[in-house]
């Protein structure tokens, strides 16, 4: 049985234990792109349609720990079920790039800088309560590793990650709680906007919510200016160190990611507020079903034909990054099913320029592009992103319980390895 629901719990492991785990983190690491390699590979020779799962890659696995050869003595290091489990995750990113309603992109290699994390299945794991606040999990190879119980887990551990981001390590379990869908809550429904400006606007509400700045004025001073340090100590590193980081450098990398992982938490905070208070309250939410990839391209376009507005595309990409409109999908999700809600993602075409009032879809009714909406055929007016959320309401009543079933065409295996951009590392199987 999968597990239905993630814990994720600051950890602190000795010195001693972090050591280890950053060694392991970097092998975990590179064994997936070993493993994404080897999958490509295979998919190539087999003019790119067979492909290599994680059960058979396992077996190699085994094979390759018991070879004496001593240039593989960084597999046998990481721990055998960690192993497996990184090969699992790799045919879960696959399975999740070939789902058309799930929108991760291919797998890609994993860079040093990416976030470490070291995956174990749930039997590998054991957890040890010390006291109300402290309980200590056991992994493979590295013994108890104390945690901070800051909500209970509450159901059966299925699988157990070690995770370390700017702010330190932290311990994330999957967790089966067995709980089953709940009964139709049987509140009204609503249409939801999500925008940049105004991060939500509720279709029942006269007021927008607005996503509290994920920086201060002060934090995002002392960005810019250690983004300036980092380049400016990449530089000095290719012209004297013949591109070799130096601890300084190191040291900036490492309070960067500090400001940003401090940034993400504070988007996340508000994200699960909102989307546990739209699930909650609601028996039904509208949402546009828009594809959050396509919409934040870079307009850079291509050496022959550069594209226009590049800079001005790019801070609109990062106001949309900003309001993660992917993981506030992933999150209500799963929480209408929780709370007895449902999710209905509506067709998101014309939503700002239909009205509510006499329900004509006309593009002048949106005179200039501010956020203001004034019906050119009945004279109704109110601000664009509030109409528009009118508008998603009224589309997901009309939706009903239907199942709703995505209009996206399934992702073809063979297309996306040919076009996907994501994989520009390693050639593609068709360029041979
Ligand atoms: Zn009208």
């Amino acid at each position: 049985m999968k597990a239905d629901i993630g814990r994720r719990y600051r950890a602190y492991p000795t010195p001693e234990q972090e050591e280890v785990l950053v060694r392991w983190g970097h092998h975990a690491r590179a064994l997936w792109n070993l493993a994404l390699e080897h999958r490509m590979m295979v998919g190539r020779k087999h003019d790119g349609i067979s492909w290599v799962w994680a059960a058979e890659q396992c077996l190699l696995l085994t094979e390759i720990r018991n070879d004496p050869d001593d240039s593989v003595d960084w597999i046998r290091d990481l721990p055998a079920k960690a192993g497996q489990q990184v090969l699992r995750r790799l045919d879960q990113a696959f399975k999740n790039w070939a789902n058309p309603n799930h929108g991760a992109t291919i797998p890609t290699f994993k860079r040093r800088g990416t976030r470490m994390s070291i995956p174990f299945p749930g039997q590998a794991a054991r957890i040890r309560k010390l006291n109300r606040h402290w309980t200590e999990v056991h992994v493979p190879k590295l013994g108890w590793v104390r945690f901070r119980l800051s909500r209970t887990l509450g159901g059966e551990l299925r699988s157990c990650t070690l995770v370390r981001d700017g702010l330190g390590w932290h311990v994330s379990f999957g967790v089966h709680t067995g709980s089953d869908s709940a009964a139709p809550n049987g509140k009204p429904g609503c249409g939801v906007d999500f925008g940049i400006k105004v991060s939500a606007w509720v279709s029942t509400e006269s007021t927008p919510r607005h996503m509290p700045p994920s920086l201060t004025e002060s934090e995002l001073l002392r960005l810019k200016t250690l983004e300036h340090r980092k380049a400016r100590q990449i530089t000095y590193a290719k012209k004297h160190n013949g591109g070799k980081y130096s601890n300084r450098l190191r040291k900036t990398i490492a309070q960067i990611a500090t400001l940003k992982a401090r940034q993400a938490r504070r988007r996340l905070d508000f994200t699960h507020k909102l989307t546990t208070d739209l699930a909650k309250n609601h028996g039904f939410v509208g949402i546009e079903d828009l594809r959050v990839l396509n919409m934040t391209k870079s307009a850079r376009g291509t050496t022959t034909k550069p594209g226009t507005g590049v800079r001005r595309k790019a801070a609109l990409n990062r106001g949309i990054s900003d309001n993660i409109p992917g993981e506030r999908r992933r999150q209500l999700a799963y929480k209408t099913v929780l709370y007895g809600s449902q999710l209905r993602p509506v067709p998101p075409h014309g939503t700002s320029q239909t009205c509510p009032q006499c329900g004509q879809r006309d593009t002048r009714s949106r005179v200039g592009c501010g956020r203001e909406f004034a019906c050119v055929h009945c004279g109704y007016t109110d601000h664009a992103d509030k109409t528009a959320s009118i508008e998603i309401e009224a589309r997901a009543r009309r939706m009903g319980d239907t199942v709703i079933k995505s209009t996206r065409s399934p992702r073809k295996w063979a297309r996306g390895r040919a076009t996907g951009t994501r994989l520009r590392a390693a050639p593609s199987p068709h360029a041979m």
